[in-house]
């Protein structure tokens, strides 16, 4: 699960991170208020979406030369004009996709004097199964360049869980930072309490970019972008309640709601399958035969009707779903039964694309005589290659 900004920079300040103070707000009319609360003399207004890139993202319908997602503004009065600018907008940004989100509320905060921008993160560790810290010099707005041409230039530094955070951590981050003076005890303590923070909220990544030395010498989060571990969640009611669910696909909530595992990708044949492991190949086998799947779904070991039909809802309102390809084993729920899922689900919801069927299991031969004897368009598939086949065909023609 994600955050905003101005959510994540509540947690550092809880924590006792600098941040600056700033203000949320929905409407245009609240921002003049709002940014007339923190000091000038300047005030920087910020787009609140799910995504980062915001500084070099782009409007869409803007005037040519109009700046992206966070602007300086020098009076309250143009605080409000930019705040008036951004809301109801959609940004495009290099993380949002083309599609671009939707601003619906806007940070204002007081400006800073900014003498180095520096890139730090705290993430999961796939690779090690552990904590680490990213860190760079280079911080700012063109890390994903920095990471691509200059990788020397980032450090990582793994953080062994039997220690946990030491003081030793934070002076190798503080020498890699090239950070000096008092800055380095800075460092030790900043890079202590984001830690602490980071395991105690259980986060996946934490990514201050840039954090910043100020004109006066000291270290401050400018900007802050935070993930946590959803199967984490129960135990951080606070953390789940920052929920924006404008910010997520509907389709993935409606697949929450009814707990199917579903995930949007790019391509454009639907997939309904039982099984986390199933379903992995189901994508795999699809991408051999040359297409790409639309998303990942499973319906999980409980394949109801009422699920299956849910499924089914959610695959074909996506507009790129070309057509579907059911891959169900019938292990506890008989075939049979699920066919009849499936065929309830289809007259429900109706289907406007090819739809091939692979049950295999329990009652598999009745599964599929029902199937064929439904009238409906369906085509019936042997195996998993022979489904894959006959949906890339059925699509591509
Ligand atoms: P992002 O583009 O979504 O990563 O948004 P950031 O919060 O990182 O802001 C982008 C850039 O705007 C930063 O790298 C800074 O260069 C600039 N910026 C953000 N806040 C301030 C500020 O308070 N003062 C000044 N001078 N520049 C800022
Ligand atoms: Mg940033």
């Amino acid at each position: 699960m994600n955050i905003h900004e101005y959510q994540a920079k509540e947690l550092l300040r809880a924590a006792g991170a600098p941040v600056g103070d700033g203000r949320v707000v929905l409407r245009a009319e609240e921002a003049k208020t709002a940014a007339g609360q923190i000091d000038g003399p300047i005030w920087v207004v910020k787009a609140q979406i799910h995504a980062g890139g915001r500084g070099k993202g782009h409007f869409k319908e803007a005037d040519a030369g109009e700046k992206g997602g966070v602007r300086l503004a020098r009076s309250v009065e143009e605080a409000e004009m930019e705040a008036r600018r951004m809301l109801g907008r959609t940004l495009v940004t290099i993380q949002t996709g083309e599609a671009g989100k939707q601003v619906n509320r806007v940070y204002i905060e007081d400006g800073a004097d900014i003498a180095r921008e520096l890139y730090l993160a705290i993430l999961v560790d796939r690779g090690t199964s552990r904590i680490s810290f990213v860190c760079s010099t280079e911080g700012g707005m063109d890390i994903e360049e920095v990471a691509h041409s200059t990788p020397e230039k980032i450090l990582t530094l793994t953080i062994d869980p039997a220690t946990g955070y030491q003081p030793y951590h934070g002076r190798r981050i503080a020498y890699a930072l090239k950070l000096e003076g008092a800055q380095v005890k800075q460092c030790v303590s900043l890079m202590g309490t984001l830690y602490k923070l980071f395991v105690s909220k259980d986060m996946e990544m934490l990514e201050i970019n840039p954090l910043i030395v100020t004109k006066d010498g000291k270290l401050h989060c400018l900007d802050a972008k935070v993930g946590f571990d959803n199967n984490a969640l129960y135990r951080h009611p606070d953390i789940a309640a920052l929920a924006d669910e404008t910010e997520v696909d509907p389709k993935e909530l409606a697949a929450q709601k009814f707990d199917l595992n579903y995930i949007a990708l790019d391509g454009d044949i639907g997939c309904m399958v039982n099984g986390a492991g199933l379903a992995m190949a189901t994508m795999d086998i699809i991408k051999l035969y040359g297409a790409e799947p639309a998303n990942f779904l499973d319906v999980g070991g409980g394949a109801t009707k009422e699920k299956v039909t849910e499924a089914f809802k959610i695959i074909t309102s996506d507009p790129n779903v070309k057509g579907i390809l059911v891959n169900i084993f019938g292990g506890i729920m008989r075939c049979d039964i699920i066919a009849e899922g499936i065929l309830a689900a289809v007259k429900e919801v109706g289907l406007q694309v090819p739809l091939v069927v692979r049950l295999e299991g329990t009652n598999v031969d009745l599964g599929k005589q029902i199937i064929r004897d439904s009238g409906l368009n369906v085509i019936p598939a042997d195996d998993l290659s022979d489904a894959a086949q006959k949906v890339v065909k059925a699509v591509r023609g």
